[in-house]
């Protein structure tokens, strides 16, 4: 059936009116919205015309593609996004050749400023953009004219939003994100390796029901799902609070589900909404099925938080069982107390200097480079 309607295409789809508005209710939930958001969130579905959405897959490993399509049943976010119109994507269109890149061009010709983009995986630059290459004409150049006449772009994963693994050191390809890519474009960044689903369905629900994106931070990464600190909502932050840690692999603590600090765990330091929102329809995430989290939504997460087992740096004179409140605290105050120290000797300094200034200073001897241990 052939609509631009979304909630017609969901009911010929079998989708339950019921079905329907437990997902908006879901949406507000990762949105961070109360409940009384839902009716407006329903409306705004039910009356806004399918998005029109151009897919263009980069240097990635196609994994933000599965983390859409490799779900074990049809959920009601799946269908919102197939109703999307998906006018373009190399992985999953039916056509080919000339086909494809026909429609693509239609889209850009016909629907200029109208329509989303969404990339996937990072932009090689080097080499005129020759390490990626799509129907004879380089990624870079295919990005430019499709984020900058879209909307908005979604980047899709932690390669489109920063780089990702491509860009890990020594980066031959010369690999950015889009925002580098395309300084003019408008991008979400929805970082994560891979992409979570949910926050897809609700950036594009809050656009079709607010008409405006949703606020980012300074990473361009949208509040409602990179606003937090992972290890504040982790379910064994009450271990860690306890000084319950693992500290070997499959030892008593980790099989407790005790905290996974000294096992790598980069909760204290990572953004994402993975410990309530989870993945694979809400079944999981990396730390309830046992390992630490990587901070895969980060930049340069593969140069900076590798090895992944190797715990974080803890302050000096941090015990085990300090919690990661304290800590914070503790570095304010030593960080305020060594301002305070230095203005304090600054200001004895100043007004010791016209007595220092009028003795005759000591001639220093040359004693050759001084190595300090
Ligand atoms: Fe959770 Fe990791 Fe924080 Fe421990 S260190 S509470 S496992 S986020």
């Amino acid at each position: 059936m052939a609509t631009d309607n979304l909630l017609a295409e969901l009911l010929y789809r079998g989708v339950s009116r019921r079905d329907f508005l437990k997902f908006c209710s879901a949406s507000a939930a990762v949105l961070g919205l109360s409940s009384s958001y839902v009716p407006q969130i329903a409306h705004a579905l039910e009356t806004k015309k399918k998005p029109i959405l151009v897919w263009i897959e980069c240097q990635s490993c196609t994994g933000d593609t599965e983390a859409l399509l490799r779900a074990t049943k049809p959920t009601v976010s799946e269908l919102i996004l197939d109703v999307l119109s998906l006018d373009y994507s190399e992985t999953i269109m039916a056509a080919a050749g000339k086909q494809a890149e026909k429609s693509l061009a239609d889209v850009l010709k016909n629907q200029k400023g109208k329509y989303f983009a969404a990339v996937e995986g990072s932009i090689p630059l080097a080499e005129n953009g020759a390490y990626c290459c799509i129907a004879g004409r380089s990624s870079v150049d295919i990005v430019r004219e499709v984020c900058g006449s879209a909307i908005a772009t979604f980047a899709m994963g932690t390669c489109a939003a920063f780089g990702g693994i491509p860009k890990a050191h020594p980066n031959p390809t010369g690999a950015v994100g889009v925002r580098d890519a395309v300084p003019e474009a408008t991008v979400i960044n929805l970082a994560g390796c891979p992409v979570n689903a949910e926050n897809i369905t609700a950036s594009i629900v809050y656009y079709l029901t607010f008409g405006v994106l949703p606020a980012v931070d300074a990473l361009g990464r949208p509040l409602f799902a990179f606003g937090k600190r992972i290890h504040d909502n982790c379910e064994r932050r009450s271990h860690f609070d306890a000084g319950q840690y693992v500290r070997q692999w499959g030892d008593e603590g980790h099989r407790l589900g005790w905290c996974l600090y000294y096992m790598g765990c980069k909760g204290p330091e990572a953004y994402q909404n993975c410990p309530t929102v989870k993945y694979n329809e809400q079944t999981s995430w990396p730390v309830q099925s046992g390992h630490g989290c990587i901070a895969c939504a980060a930049p340069n997460f593969w140069d900076e938080m590798t090895p992944f087992c190797r715990r974080l740096p803890q302050p000096f004179g941090i015990t085990v069982e300090t919690t990661a409140d304290k800590v914070g605290l503790a570095v304010t105050s030593a960080t305020v107390g060594g301002i305070l120290v230095h203005t304090v000797a600054r200001l004895l300094r100043r007004k010791k200097k016209p007595k220092e200034e009028s003795k005759p200073q000591p001639k220093t001897e040359w004693k050759g480079p001084q190595w300090h241990e």
